[in-house]
């Protein structure tokens, strides 16, 4: 078999304790042609991430030593290896501390190998287009730049804009994760719309989350710790065994 050139150029770090899974997991990415490497404990994998550029890294929450979102949290702040995270079932809460410590994606144990290369495509391909820079935003353009539809949504005095990824109450600037802002400008999108957990799982996580949408209960509930609860405000709303909605308010919605 030809070797794949993007394959051989890319070398994934397996983060690892339990020594027949990663050797398992090993085998089969060798398989496909990734070239591996391999640590058992989360010091030795912050130092050996720290050191070198790995395209990508699998990394396991439960490790001795130091647990895999430190490692997440000490490596996002030196460098952007995009980092998949390998979780216990019903961990909710490792996986939401997870993405919003910067992981790219999570999968839980145990998983069927083929969920976990699909994951992997996934991960360098979404990883390779956002190394391109952002020509949609330069700086150039800013200063006497008019809002397009769908750029700007408004609802009281909170505005969220799009291509500046930026949610401001009262011009004072609120910080979200991405995936708060995603949810956020989902339901600013749907205004008055009834958005179901599944459809906001889909929208925040990019793909199926099957049964995992208590995860969008999680990220509502930060969002209206930041939001509603500093302003108090109502933004967000539950509709009971349906999702959420945010409702227009007359003359607020920025539309007159
Ligand atoms: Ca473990």
């Amino acid at each position: 078999m030809k070797p794949d050139l993007t394959k051989t150029e890319t070398t994934i770090l397996i983060v690892e304790d339990e020594e027949k899974l990663a050797r398992f997991i090993e085998l089969e990415l060798a398989h496909e042609g990734y070239q591996t490497e391999k640590a058992g404990d989360g010091r030795t994998a912050l130092h050996m991430a720290l050191q070198k550029d790995y395209t990508l890294i699998l990394l396991d929450i439960m490790l001795p030593e130091l647990n895999g979102l430190e490692v997440l949290r000490r490596l996002q702040k030196e460098k952007s290896t995009p980092v998949i995270l390998l979780t216990a079932r019903d961990a909710v809460m490792d996986k939401v501390a997870g993405l919003d410590a910067g992981a790219v994606d999570y999968i839980t144990k145990p998983f069927a190998i083929e969920e976990l290369l699909a994951r992997i495509r996934v991960a360098l391909k979404l990883h390779g287009m956002a190394a391109f820079p952002d020509s949609a935003a330069s700086p150039s353009h800013k200063e006497n730049h008019q809002p397009a539809p769908g750029e700007q949504f408004t609802w009281d005095r909170l505005l969220l804009d799009v291509p500046r990824h930026r949610v401001t109450f009262d011009d004072e600037e609120i910080t979200l994760t991405n995936r708060e802002f995603i949810m956020l400008k989902t339901l600013l999108q749907n205004m008055d719309i009834v958005l179901s957990r599944d459809t906001l799982l889909e929208k925040v996580c990019g793909y199926e989350y099957i049964g995992e949408t208590n995860v969008v209960d999680v990220y509502i509930r930060y969002l209206r710790s930041k939001i509603d609860e500093v302003y108090g405000i109502k933004m967000i709303q539950t509709v009971r065994g349906v999702g959420y909605v945010i409702k227009s308010k007359e003359g607020t919605n920025g539309k007159e």
